[in-house]
């Protein structure tokens, strides 16, 4: 007995000393959470210094940002708990189905939280330092209990490089004390501000693209833990209070009636918190459940209580900012908020732990045996570009969904994305396929159902991103299941090893992966020429646009052939060689049209006035999707460079300003002298009825009046619209991204690679009348309708037989109009493709 107690004595010793250990924030940093930003290394290091004392915290590293800071989770739970967690985390797998077996061991829940995904939504990364102490103490008998049935895993800083952007630009301008006049220079931040990443993306809008490699790291971990509830920690402006879940419609039908229902329990526990200290807050508005790639819906579609949490503050907040009400809202209160809903949601998740995981797993029982969704099974038919469907099936890897070919093939009916209708499908065992019936089911009803249902049409996003349209696939939503029969077997180039010394090579330009490896070509010193039409040679067909690379005019390459073969080799392209010149069919190749494509020295607009999102989304186009260097050109010394050292200059999405009469003529002469100006989007204002621009904002006086009678009636309709449906009025007005059938005049090198229609997803509402001198590429012809998603019925009308892909030449040069952003986020595969060709292929 004395023995034992002895041992009980020092054991609770031990236990004490290790604790005493366990620093807190401000014992740590040597200040108080809220008197500073604290630098995400800062942050880092308390983390570890928890992971390094406490044994009930696990610090792992998941790899790094562009800007090469690391990026870290931790996992909390008791030390029990740590002994089982491997078993725990496949126990998880199992009731989701990603991995084979029965689960065994006792339900645990697991929460994760996510902080800072917005850089400059500051608070989140200090809230997330005093809530990892209180979960890590072992002296909090509250937080201790909690851990004996919950993981928890914090992820303190999902933007890194953003967080810091910000806390960089606070901790060079802060007043002392600090100033809480909404005037101060500390409260404005500089373009492009703290909220995206390196490259300027919102990694709030990237959680299904993956296009960021934040992104891409962070997924592989959550699909390896599949927690049961997620909450994304943000800020909305200060002059709000705080927001909770639950969320607000539309959401999409996909959820489940759990999902809603413990929303509701985790909004019910914090409000009680909240009340308690009477701060403000809010629930059921602005924040809905749509969109498949937020922090939030993601989670959601993949079978967890996925949340967003907004505290009011953001880029303004500083350490402390005078609300509309007169009051100061400090940094302090603000963490002190995310740290309290946090908590509050670890506890009623452990208080209801059984129950949240038996629905967890009912949710993927429904998945795996009765699916609700109308559309049960998808086909990708055989003859689609074979890059297209690796690029997909990758990108269906990264998500864990399950594909294959069928057993056997068959006649039977199904939607037709091309047509938009039900029509007959022959499936053939070669085709792809993936039904419903799996773990993931949810998620991908939601990113390839033909229609999706909007109960509501009032989002906070765009309402269409079918990747059917973005790669513009040959493909059918079928009502009927078909199982995958086998394992899916990738097309695999088969080249013949090249003999001789060919006079020309030749390659396919139909891919995104075709252009990345003309960049290669180039960047390598290689000359390329084009085809401008179609032609046979040695019996095979070739497309517009194909690549020819040239014996002559590469002589000075060294090891040309051993270059040109192991590029191609390397980035998997099929080598097609010709010992003539003299072809078959078509335009010889030392015909003039088939073009000499000089590798473009590339200058893109970027700071003030460009929209930060496309300024990023081109900067990461060319040096992370297709490898090819380009120049950024500031707009606040824009006038003093000369031109004529670039040949092709890209003018992002953006509200301009500083084109002035002596820019444009700047511009102008610089065109007709052979420059390329590309122009997107928003953009095109700076252009449209300027000297020497022949863009024009509207076309034909009769359908002017049309239209404008049409506006009459409508704003007749609603100068009677209730107060209390005024948000809905605006909806009339706004497109809120939908897809729109693009009709394609496919011989223009704009379209080479994309055939007769192209997708857009548009975005805005711009609308210009065809060009009157110049090439309209692409058009939305006769009536104007989305294919999939909401637009307002005014901004149909509007778009009726409009512009979306125009080429004006002039002089020596050219100017690519791009009405709709085709790099928007990153995600639209055929938009890449497009805005390749203007920079590549037009104009030579
Ligand atoms: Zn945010």
């Amino acid at each position: 007995m004395r023995k034992l107690y002895l041992i009980i004595l020092l054991l609770s010793c031990a236990s004490i000393l290790k604790a005493q250990k366990l620093l807190s924030p401000k014992e740590f940093l040597g200040y108080e959470l809220g008197d500073r930003f604290t630098r995400h290394h800062r942050v880092l290091e308390y983390f570890k210094h928890v992971a390094d004392q406490m044994p009930n915290v696990e610090l792992i590293s998941y790899g790094e940002t562009y800007e090469h800071r690391p990026l870290v989770y931790t996992i909390i739970t008791s030390p029990e708990n740590f002994k089982n967690l491997e078993q725990i985390r496949i126990d998880n797998l199992r009731r989701t189905g990603l991995v084979e077996g029965t689960p065994s061991g006792e339900k645990k829940v697991i929460v994760w939280m996510s902080y800072n995904v917005h850089g400059n939504e500051s608070s989140s990364l200090e809230a997330s330092m005093l809530t990892l102490y209180d979960l890590a103490n072992a002296d909090n008998i509250k937080t201790q209990e909690w851990l004996k049935n919950t993981i928890i895993i914090i992820d303190p800083c999902i933007n890194p490089d953003g967080r810091d952007r910000y806390a960089n630009f606070y901790n060079q301008y802060f007043n002392l004390p600090a100033n809480s006049n909404g005037d101060a220079r500390e409260h404005r931040e500089p373009w492009p501000g703290g909220r995206a990443n390196h490259y300027l993306f919102d990694l709030n809008r990237d959680w299904a693209w993956e296009t960021q490699i934040e992104s891409q790291q962070r997924l592989k971990i959550y699909n390896q833990w599949m927690p049961h509830v997620h909450i994304d920690f943000h800020e909305q402006g200060y002059n709000n209070p705080y927001y909770f879940a639950p969320a607000v419609e539309p959401f999409h039908e996909v959820i489940s009636t759990w999902q809603r229902e413990f929303q509701m329990m985790i909004g019910k526990n914090n409000a009680k918190y909240f009340d308690e200290q009477g701060w403000l807050y809010f629930t059921k508005e602005r924040f809905d459940l749509y969109y498949p790639s937020y922090g939030d819906t993601y989670p959601t579609y993949s079978g967890a209580i996925g949340m967003t949490y907004e505290q009011g503050g953001g880029g303004y907040g500083g350490l402390s900012i005078t609300t509309q009400e007169d009051d100061p809202l400090t940094l302090k209160d603000r963490l002190i908020h995310h740290y309290t809903s946090g908590l509050s949601t670890v506890e009623i998740t452990s208080q209801n732990a059984n129950r949240v995981v038996d629905e967890f797993e009912k949710f993927f029982h429904e998945n795996l045996n009765s699916p609700s969704a109308p559309y049960k099974t998808y086909v990708i038919k055989a003859e689609n570009n074979p890059d297209k469907i690796s690029s997909l099936t990758q990108w269906m890897d990264t998500h864990a969904i399950k594909y294959g070919h069928p057993s056997t093939g068959k006649v039977t009916r199904g939607f037709d994305y091309q047509s938009q209708s039900p029509s007959a499908v022959n499936l053939t065992t070669d085709d792809l396929i993936f039904n419903i019936y799996q773990p993931k089911s949810r998620f991908i009803t939601t990113i390839f159902e033909p229609q999706s249902k909007l109960p509501d049409s009032l989002t906070y996003d765009i309402t269409a991103w079918n990747l059917m349209y973005s790669f513009n696939l040959k493909a059918y939503a079928l009502s009927e299941r078909i199982n995958v029969g086998k394992s899916y077997q990738p097309k695999s180039v088969e080249n013949v090893s090249v003999t001789g010394k060919p006079y020309a090579y030749i390659f396919n330009y139909q891919s995104l992966k075709d252009v990345a490896f003309m960049a290669t070509l180039m960047r390598n010193g290689i000359k390329v020429r084009s085809a401008e039409k179609g032609f046979s040679v040695n019996g095979q067909n070739f497309d517009a646009g194909t690549l020819l690379i040239t014996r002559r005019n590469n002589e000075s390459v060294n090891d040309f052939d051993i270059k040109v073969q192991s590029i191609a080799k390397e980035m998997g392209r099929k080598i097609y060689t010709s010992t003539t010149g003299f072809v078959d069919r078509g335009k010889d190749v030392g015909s003039s049209e088939v073009n000499y494509l000089r590798a473009p020295k590339v200058a893109v607009l970027f700071g003030e006035q460009t929209s930060s999102l496309s300024a990023g989304e081109i900067w990461h186009f060319f040096e992370q999707q297709i490898h090819y260097p380009i120049t950024q050109i500031g707009t606040d010394y824009f006038k003093t460079i000369d031109l004529k050292r670039y040949d092709v200059l890209v003018v992002p999405d953006g509200n301009y300003k500083m084109f002035d009469e002596g820019t444009l003529d700047q511009i102008s002469a610089w065109v007709t002298g052979g420059g390329k100006l590309i122009v997107i989007a928003n953009g095109l204002n700076a252009f449209a009825e300027k000297k020497g621009f022949g863009l024009k904002t509207y076309t034909k006086e009769s359908e002017k009046t049309d239209a404008e009678k049409k506006e009459k009636e409508l704003k007749e309709k609603e100068a009677l619209t209730r107060y209390e449906d005024a948000e809905r009025k605006q909806l009339s007005d706004g497109i809120s991204g939908a897809i729109y059938k693009v009709m394609l005049d496919s011989s223009h090198p704009l379209a080479f690679g994309l055939k007769d229609t192209y997708y857009t997803l548009k975005t805005n509402e711009l609308r210009y009348g065809f060009l009157e001198n110049g090439w309209n590429v692409g058009v939305i012809k006769g009536k104007a309708k989305p294919v999939q998603g909401f637009a307002g019925t005014r901004i149909n009308k509007k778009l009726d037989n409009s512009l979306v892909l125009g080429v004006e030449e002039k002089g020596q040069g050219n100017i690519v109009y791009l009405v709709d952003n085709p790099l928007f986020r990153c995600f639209w595969e055929n938009g890449k493709m497009l805005f390749a060709n203007a920079v590549f292929m037009v104009g030579h």
